[in-house]
């Protein structure tokens, strides 16, 4: 994970190892250097400009350590950016005061939200809740048998439309799950929408109608982090099209570079709230800002 990117910043910081005091020049060319290893990161440009800025602007008016060479200053900072521009502080999940919590899921097709739905109500049972997955996606054939695979694997039960009764009717079969869950005792409904390849005004519609049948008390943006700078306009249009609380980024055990991380809360102004890292069940974490920077800068 960001290997390309955590090995472009080691070597910026090597070149300032030894070094006295840090020279205006030295500071203008750490900044120029740290600027390319994001843009290869393919991290998006506002987020780097204000990145770099402020970079410039602490380590000019360096704080003067007798504990921290320069060198470490310049690390301890681009530490502290890294976890603003991350986030900051982990997002926990938020329940409802009335039991169910209704979680949404909402992204492309591919980007994991299946996957994502079963790693959520497994993480969910372990902390003794009694999640239920919900089969919202209607749109590919094999989406309702995908979502019951990984909900058995997981051992968390799954409310699906009854097969041979047609296509159904995602919006009715969420409202129903909900009726469901308040009947059987599952504190936490966990909807599975569905994705298109692309962004279409087709699956935005029929996630909003989604979301207005249930109001949902979570909505999670399901991004695959492989991606780059086009999760960052898939982030985009889902906001502008169904809105979401927060972010669930997804595969980035093949993440090298890290573009999408750094910059989707930033673009959005949403948080970060899971992170999903290989295709296993447990492969899954909140996501926190401090560790993911320090894994960036290890
Ligand atoms: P959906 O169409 O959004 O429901 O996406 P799926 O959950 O079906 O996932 C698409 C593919 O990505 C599947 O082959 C998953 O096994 C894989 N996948 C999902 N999450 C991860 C992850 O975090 N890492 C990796 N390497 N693969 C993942």
């Amino acid at each position: 994970m960001f290997e390309t990117l955590s090995d472009r910043l080691t070597s910026v910081f090597t070149s300032l190892r030894g070094k006295g005091r840090l020279s205006e020049e030295d500071i203008d060319t750490t900044a120029r250097e740290i600027r390319l290893a994001l843009l290869e990161a393919d991290v998006a440009l506002p987020v780097v400009r204000a990145f770099i800025a402020r970079i410039k602007e602490r380590a000019q008016g360096a704080e003067v350590s007798k504990a921290l060479n320069p060198a470490q200053q310049v690390i301890k900072i681009v530490n502290d950016e890294l976890i603003d521009i991350l986030g900051g502080e982990t997002r926990e999940l938020r329940f409802a005061k009335n039991p169910p919590t209704v979680i949404m899921l909402a992204g492309l097709q591919g980007s994991g939200k299946t996957t994502l739905a079963g790693k959520l109500g497994r993480w969910l049972a372990a902390e003794r809740n009694t999640p239920l997955l919900v089969a919202a996606d209607l749109q590919r054939p094999n989406a309702v048998t995908q979502l019951q695979v990984v909900g058995e694997r997981a051992e968390v039960p799954v409310f699906a439309p009854e097969p041979g009764n047609g296509v159904g009717d995602p919006v009715e079969v969420a409202r129903a799950s909900v009726e469901q869950a308040e009947h059987n005792n599952h504190n936490v409904v966990i909807i599975d929408t569905a994705g298109r390849l692309g962004v279409d005004s087709e699956m935005m519609q029929q996630a909003a109608d989604i979301r207005d049948a249930v109001t949902p008390d979570e909505i999670l943006f399901v991004v695959d982090a492989m991606i780059g700078q086009d999760a960052v306009n898939t982030a985009q249009s889902f906001l502008d099209g169904v809105g979401y609380d927060a972010v669930a980024l997804t595969k980035l055990d093949g993440d090298a570079r890290g573009g999408a991380a750094l910059s989707i809360r930033h673009i959005t102004g949403r948080p970060i709230m899971f992170a999903s890292t290989g295709e296993k069940l447990d492969d899954f974490t909140l996501f926190h800002p401090d560790r993911m920077a320090s894994r960036i800068l290890d």
